[in-house]
Parts: C-alpha cells; sequence; structure tokens
C-alpha cells in the first residue's frame, strides 16, 4: 500500500506535466492573492473571538488572527502584503 503511493509520488515527480501544472497552479494562486488577499481564520471561524473553556462564558480575541477574523495568505505575505 505504502509502496503505491511512493511510486505514484515518484512517477509525479519525474512527470514534467505535473510540475508544469503545479507550477501553474503555484502562479495563479499568488496572482489572485492580488485581489484576494485573505482568508478565514480556521481558529474562529471569522467569530474573531476565543472562549474559554475553564470558565463558561468568558472570552478574548481571537490569538491567531489577532482579533479580526481573517489571516494573510501564503502568497499574499510574498507579494508584500501586510494585515
Ligand atoms: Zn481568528
Amino acid at each position: 500500500m505504502a509502496d503505491a503511493i511512493l511510486n505514484l509520488i515518484g512517477s509525479l515527480l519525474g512527470n514534467p506535466a505535473a510540475w508544469a501544472l503545479g507550477g501553474g497552479y503555484l502562479v495563479v494562486n499568488v496572482a489572485s492573492c492580488i485581489f484576494k488577499p485573505y482568508k478565514v481564520c480556521k481558529k474562529c471561524n471569522r467569530s474573531r473571538e476565543t472562549h474559554s473553556t475553564i470558565f463558561p462564558g468568558t472570552f478574548g480575541w481571537c490569538r491567531a488572527c489577532k482579533g479580526v477574523g481573517y489571516r494573510l495568505r501564503v502568497g499574499a505575505r510574498l507579494l508584500g502584503k501586510k494585515l
């Protein structure tokens, strides 16, 4: 089973079409960051809050996104954008 997966990865790495596809995806991904530089924060799902598990009803700003509810995409960071 693991051998089959390794074989598949090996044949993909040796395949120029796969590289072109991956490179193309990367270029399109980074280009899309010009217009859509943010993604939803997975920790708080845009609620911007983090709730305490020990003290019910208490909450603070989400630490992952610093209370804004969204994160900067990696591609946007490459383009020099800031939150
Ligand atoms: Zn968050």
